[in-house]
């Protein structure tokens, strides 16, 4: 209990339809064995870190329409978030990373107002989903329930993936307006309108091997953040 703890790391996943062959907790189940497995390569090379329990709900408020997704707003995050920062800011762990799992949630505005709320600690965000280039790993690009999250899932959690044969094709519209599509304009999707499986990218070629490797790739990039994390003196940051 009194071991000096260089860094909290708050695993943050959503409940949401991953096409018709991924269970509903994915993103959780990812972003938790992702944290935790980083977390254990650090600890071995001194870090001192704890990992909090992942919080299972993103915000999904172009899904409201599907069923079982379970949505939770950006201001409701705000306050869930603020609590968990004022206890750690009270207990002196002064640094803290967001590790998030789902395209839906954004941290950084939340992280700005937080900051100026609690001078005292560091707080920083970062998608795993970006931490390797995924076209390395993976034929097809997607976004959701495509190869990448589907061989992740045959990986970490084979029992909860249903047969390829039983999934969607994961197709979906592109908008009718330029700028959006090339992503320097940004909407929100209507993702029943986007997608008939909500599925977002083709699954067919992922395989568990693949899963395997970019899981290993994946940790080990976080890893090095988490140790850099916390050896960090956070009034000297800059060079
Ligand atoms: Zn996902």
């Amino acid at each position: 209990m009194n071991t000096p703890i260089g860094l909290a790391v708050l695993p943050w996943g959503a409940t949401e339809a991953h096409n018709l062959h991924l269970p509903y907790s994915t993103d959780i189940i990812e972003t938790e064995r992702i944290a935790s497995e980083a977390a254990g390569k650090a600890w071995k090379k001194g870090a001192k870190i704890i990992v909090l329990p992942a919080v299972p709900f993103g915000v999904n408020t172009g899904q409201l329409d599907i069923r079982g997704t379970v949505n939770l707003n950006p201001t409701t995050q705000y306050a869930i978030l603020k609590d968990i920062v004022d206890d750690l800011n009270r207990q002196a762990i002064n640094k803290l990373l967001i590790l998030n799992g789902h395209g839906g949630n954004d941290f950084k505005q939340m992280i700005r107002e937080l900051g100026a709320i609690y001078p005292g600690m560091f707080i920083c965000t970062c998608n795993w989903y970006q931490s390797v280039e995924n076209s390395e790993f993976f034929e097809k690009d997607g976004g959701h329930a495509d190869e990448m999250e589907t061989s992740l899932m045959q990986y970490l959690a084979p029992d909860l993936v249903l047969p390829l044969g039983q999934a969607g094709k994961g197709s979906a519209k592109k908008f009718r307006i330029k700028a959006l599509n090339e992503k320097w304009a940004w909407t929100e999707r209507k993702w029943l309108q986007v997608t008939k499986d909500t599925g977002i990218g083709d699954p067919t070629a992922a395989t568990p091997e693949k899963g395997e490797k970019y899981f290993n790739a994946v940790v080990e990039k976080v890893s090095q953040l988490l140790i850099d994390l916390s050896n960090a003196d956070i009034n000297d940051l800059y060079e």
